[in-house]
């Protein structure tokens, strides 16, 4: 018998007992897919055991005590059971499985790290968040799988929080692994400025907005922040620096900054720079709640005609749901007395439909929500989270 054989038929002794479990499986689920699926096993067993155990349901945990660790295959089978184990919410027997293939170091390298980084998300399962970041950091030193140790640490502090850890993370990253980290890092600190606002620190955060500008140039966030500081120490100017740059890295976002970008143009009291800043608007098209601000800025400054012909140009260059509720509601006004309810009508239904959108979507994940979040709520990612623009949005 060849080597190879004789490994394939260990490997059948092995399967026995996740045989059983597959055929169980199979009288307990209508769908006999999965099984056969299973069965057609070859070299992706780890794979298919892990895809095959990732169905929710019960399964008698004696027929897995019965493994024992003692090579490389069975070693993966326990790291996809531990897997299963904590999926099923059953952390404590997850973590025992693991911790026991780390004290088999014969098992070598590969199967260390890989049950050291399933501990610590095993740990992280458990809410046992020191463990889990000591775990980590125990991978991290045996330089085996470290962008994966990384994240997970990364993900961990981000998490907790705690953006001074994050950053020092995220610079070890880029000096170990030489990744470009800079767009979160200058997240991180655009956090802690907001923090330091939030406790009336206004120089600590202006410091900190700025030091996320060191770090990425087109943090768009930290303008934001510079912007809304600059307008509480009534540096009109200084908003107003802060407002263009947004717009030239991330135009998408003038719907979040047109009003105060506006208020400032108004309280320096420079009307050509008002004039000048409606013209520039009035050559492009423009998302939705531009328009809108710029019409009463445009009525304010010259009269209501002039600002309805903007609209009028604007809205039909660009069509939206919101556009045609605010034009509905115009016509009400002026519409006969015979037509007037009939016009509300429009108006009241589209105001509800409007009403109902969502504003902001996430690219990565399709999350929905009606504020820009800088970092997905869903999936966690930073500056996925956009207007939505079109006919439903802006
Ligand atoms: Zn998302």
């Amino acid at each position: 018998m060849d080597s190879s054989t004789s490994s394939m038929l260990n490997l059948l002794w092995l399967l026995l007992p996740v045989a059983a479990a597959a055929g169980w499986f199979a009288a307990r689920r209508s769908s006999a897919k999965r099984p056969d699926a299973f069965w057609n096993y070859s070299a992706n067993f780890h794979e298919s055991l892990n895809e095959l155990l990732s169905e929710s349901g019960d399964i008698p945990s004696e027929l897995f005590d019965k493994l024992s660790a003692s090579d490389k295959d069975t070693a993966d089978t326990h790291i996809a059971l531990g897997n299963l184990y904590r999926r099923r919410g059953d952390v404590n027997r997850a973590i025992r499985l693991h911790e026991s293939l780390l004290e088999k170091p014969e098992l070598g390298e590969q199967v260390q790290s890989a049950a050291l980084l399933e501990l610590a998300q095993d740990y992280d399962s458990a809410g046992l968040l020191d463990r889990s970041e000591a775990t980590l950091r125990q991978l991290i030193e045996t330089g085996e799988r470290l962008p994966e140790a990384y994240s997970a640490l990364l993900a961990l502090h981000e998490r907790e929080q705690d953006w001074k850890l994050a950053i020092d993370v995220a610079n070890e990253i880029e000096r170990v692994t030489g990744e470009d980290r800079s767009v979160v890092i200058a997240h991180y600190f655009c956090e802690l400025s907001q923090q330091a606002k939030s406790h009336g620190y206004k120089e600590e955060a202006t410091k900190l907005a700025a030091e996320a500008l060191v770090r990425n140039d087109r943090c768009a966030r930290a303008h934001m922040l510079l912007a809304d500081l600059a307008q509480a120490a009534n540096d009109h100017a200084d908003v107003i620096a802060h407002y263009k740059q947004v717009e030239a890295i991330r135009p998408e976002l003038m719907p979040d900054i047109i009003d105060a970008w506006f208020d400032a143009l108004h309280n320096t009291g420079d009307k050509n720079a008002l004039r000048d800043f409606i013209s520039h608007i009035s050559d492009r098209r423009n998302a939705y709640s531009v328009v809108r601000t710029t019409r009463s800025a445009i009525e304010k400054l010259d009269n209501a005609e002039t600002a309805d012909r903007f609209f009028k140009k604007q809205i039909l260059q660009r069509p939206s749901l919101k556009g045609l509720r605010d034009w509905a509601q115009d016509q009400i006004a002026i519409s006969k007395p015979g037509e007037r309810e009939k016009v509300q009508i429009i108006f009241t239904m589209l105001d509800q439909v409007v009403e109902d959108k969502p504003s902001y979507q996430c690219g990565r994940c399709g999350f929905l929500g009606n504020q820009l979040h800088w970092r997905c709520p869903s999936c966690s990612n930073w500056d996925s989270v956009q207007p939505i623009i079109g006919v439903e949005g802006e």
